[in-house]
């Protein structure tokens, strides 16, 4: 397999002057397979217009698009892209979008289709040349055909989200972003009123079982590629609950789970390269990381598995 990431960002495009190296773009990966034509993209942050006028340029010529696009979910930084996205405008390309199915069971077509809309943007959903086909994702193993087997997890976030471990040839790429290791959501503090001993206990355990879990969905990966939009100083400074993790958690749970390599994406906003810099002499390295390849993913970045 042949990874490219496109975007590398969270929450907002933030290009500029500090963003340079690491790149300002919302998430958009795009995998390759070496005995196949099938092409994987998962997520369409704003990264997805650069891949876009990538293939127009290089493969439109020789012939129909056809893309699989993962969607971790529907935050605006993991869809805004698709609208940029320039094969939808081509009549021979054919897509097929994949994602979860929201909280309020809405259809996939319809959250994404919202986007097309004249209130966000000059062309609908009918107009677009592209054949799509939404299919809603729930929890499972999906056969792709071609080898090529993708295991869909929920994760931890204020909205559904799913990661992907995707299997070819023995090799196993994960994808874990936008989430945030499980906590127990009831009070420990037995000070606290609304405290309850049968609950708080449940809720450790559940937690615990949760991470677990995770854990043996990440297991093996020969590439990670996971959220880690905060140190855990920030993290427990008021960041709990937002749904992206701490960067000393992801590394160790990694680390126990026997993955080889480990791309940190979902960089703060706010973050720029040479603060990234510092984060990757910490993390990167040395004890934290231990044997472990562990970096920062820079958008442009390259990697082939297998
Ligand atoms: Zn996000
Ligand atoms: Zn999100």
């Amino acid at each position: 397999m042949k990874l490219k990431f496109w975007g590398v960002r969270g929450s907002i495009p933030s290009p500029g002057p500090e963003t340079v190296k690491y790149g300002g773009n919302t998430l958009c990966l795009e995998l390759r397979f070496h005995d196949s034509e099938r092409l994987i993209i998962i997520d369409a942050g704003s990264g997805m217009r650069g891949l876009g006028d990538n293939m127009i340029s290089q493969n439109h010529k020789n012939g129909p698009i056809n893309a699989e696009i993962f969607l971790t979910h529907t935050h605006l930084d993991h869809i805004l892209g698709l609208p940029f996205f320039a094969p939808i405008y081509y009549p021979r390309t054919k897509l097929k979008i994949y994602g979860p199915v929201t909280c309020e069971e809405a259809l996939l077509k319809d959250v994404i289709g919202g986007q097309f809309s004249y209130r966000y943007f000059p062309v609908r959903q009918n107009e677009l040349e592209a054949t799509i086909e939404y299919i809603d994702l729930k929890e499972g193993c999906y056969d792709l055909g071609d080898g090529i087997q993708v295991t869909a997890k929920y994760l931890n976030h204020p909205l559904l989200s799913l990661g992907y471990r995707i299997e070819y040839c023995g090799k196993i790429i994960c994808t874990a972003f936008d989430t945030e290791p499980f906590y127990n959501v009831f009070s420990t503090d037995p000070a606290d009123p609304s405290y309850d001993e049968l609950l708080a206990s449940e809720g450790e355990s559940a937690a615990r079982e949760e991470n677990q879990r995770m854990e043996e969905y990440i297991r093996d990966a020969d590439l990670l590629i996971h959220d880690g939009q905060y140190t855990m100083e920030e993290y427990e400074r008021g960041k709990k609950g937002w749904g992206h993790s701490p960067i000393e958690y992801i590394v160790e749970a990694a680390r126990r789970a026997s993955v080889k390599r480990l791309a940190i994406c979902h960089h703060d906003p706010l973050r720029s390269d040479s603060q990234i810099d510092v984060l990757a002499e910490n993390y990167c390295s040395g004890e934290i990381a231990g044997d472990m390849e562990t970096f920062f993913a820079r958008e442009g970045m390259q990697i082939e598995i297998g």
